[in-house]
């Protein structure tokens, strides 16, 4: 198993328990058919980050009241917000099939989320190589539901990066993003130099890390 595929029976909830082949093949053959499809789209912007008397974070216009995002953001001065995307026929896919195979919508779903992380990883890689030349640091990866950040700023991000003209990204009234396969995020910017774990605090192993996302 590569490790493409690791992540994607993680995602399915295997956990240590042994994957049989009939899994496996169904993760196989789902990257092949989410590669045709997957489009990968990405907005961000860069704004100034500020911490408020009332313990509020403010990034651009949008005020934060999170503890997690707090501490995680504690020594940035900016923050990158941003919006990634898969794209509609990646949704398309998902329906082709929701009537007849929901095994294979769960796994089309686990390796979509595979390939989306793996974008970001990639993406992140690069901003972190171009921020450095600026003497900045890059923070994890924090998106709107985690921990105690709300995810009612989603909304507002996507309108921050008016992601619905630049990337096809928008919210449905229920609060989904749509397409599916996307996600919101921001990203600290620190001159103090934590070696963050592209996977997140939880893979990191500074577990004294003061920056950390959860005590
Ligand atoms: S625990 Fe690791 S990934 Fe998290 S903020 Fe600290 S250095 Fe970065």
């Amino acid at each position: 198993m590569d490790a493409r595929a690791k992540e994607a029976v993680r995602y399915l909830g295997y956990g240590r328990h042994a994957v049989d082949d009939h899994t496996l093949a169904l993760v196989d053959s789902s990257f092949v058919e989410l590669e045709e499809a997957a489009g990968r789209r990405i907005i961000y912007r860069i704004f100034d980050l500020d911490f408020q008397d009332d313990g509020c974070i403010q990034i651009g216009q949008m005020n934060i009241e999170s503890r997690n995002l707090g501490k995680n953001m504690n020594g940035c001065e900016k923050a990158i917000v941003l919006g990634a995307t898969l794209g509609a026929q990646v949704d398309m896919l998902m329906r082709k099939y929701a009537l007849a195979d929901m095994a294979r919508v769960v796994t089309l779903q686990a390796c979509a989320t595979t390939i989306l992380e793996e974008y970001l990883d990639d993406w992140q890689g690069k901003m972190e190589e171009e921020m450095a030349g600026e003497g900045l640091y890059l923070r994890p990866r924090f998106s709107p539901g985690y921990g105690d950040f709300s995810i009612g700023h989603q909304e507002e991000i996507l309108r921050m990066l008016d992601a619905a003209k630049t990337i096809g990204l928008t919210m449905t009234a229920g609060g989904m993003l749509t397409p599916m396969k996307s996600v919101t995020a921001v990203i600290g910017l620190s001159r103090i130099k934590a070696p963050c774990h592209i996977k997140g605090c939880e893979a990191c192993e500074k577990t004294d890390c003061i920056y950390r996302r959860y005590s």
